[in-house]
């Protein structure tokens, strides 16, 4: 393990930009390209401002839970993060990360945060509960070796 870390939010939007900031400095150590530092940052903004709009619903009261790992596998580095609310939960996950699916069309949602983090990272799994919460955990082999 090259690294890890923790870091819990309040469900608020502004909180999202604090999080990029914490991806960014994460990964500050490697020589991760602009572009693979870009993709993180915008898969893990998605998946974080849907945990605070969709599982809380703006709730500031609960938090959401970021946990990011750095790992060296044969040579080449991997980022891995998981990414916890607590709130409503999924009920159907296939409909769900289909692209341009919302069920908040009214609030200007596009439907394309999961498509996104699919497109940015190399896996994305999503386990999730009705009432239970939803926990979305991503990969991406960096192109980079550790510097
Ligand atoms: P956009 O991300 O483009 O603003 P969106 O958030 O609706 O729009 P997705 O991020 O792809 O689109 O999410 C699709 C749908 O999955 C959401 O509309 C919501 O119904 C559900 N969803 C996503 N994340 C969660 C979550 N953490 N808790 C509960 N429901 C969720
Ligand atoms: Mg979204």
């Amino acid at each position: 393990m090259l690294n890890e870390t923790y870091i819990k939010i309040k469900a608020k939007v502004e909180n999202i930009s604090l999080i990029r900031v914490c991806v960014a400095s994460f990964l500050s150590n490697t020589n991760i390209t602009l572009d693979e530092l870009q993709d993180i940052k915008t898969a893990v903004s998605e998946a974080v401002t849907n945990a605070i709009e969709h599982g809380y619903e703006n709730d500031e009261n609960k938090n959401v839970e970021v946990e990011m790992k750095l790992a060296e596998v044969d040579q080449m580095v991997y980022y891995w993060v998981k990414i916890v609310d607590k709130g409503v939960g999924i009920e159907d996950i296939e409909l769900a990360t289909t692209p341009t699916y919302t069920n908040k069309p009214e609030l200007e949602h596009a439907g394309m945060g999961f498509t996104i983090m699919e497109t940015f990272m190399d896996e994305v799994q999503i386990d999730s509960a009705v009432g239970e919460g939803t926990t979305v955990t991503m990969t991406k082999k960096l192109k980079t070796i550790k510097s």
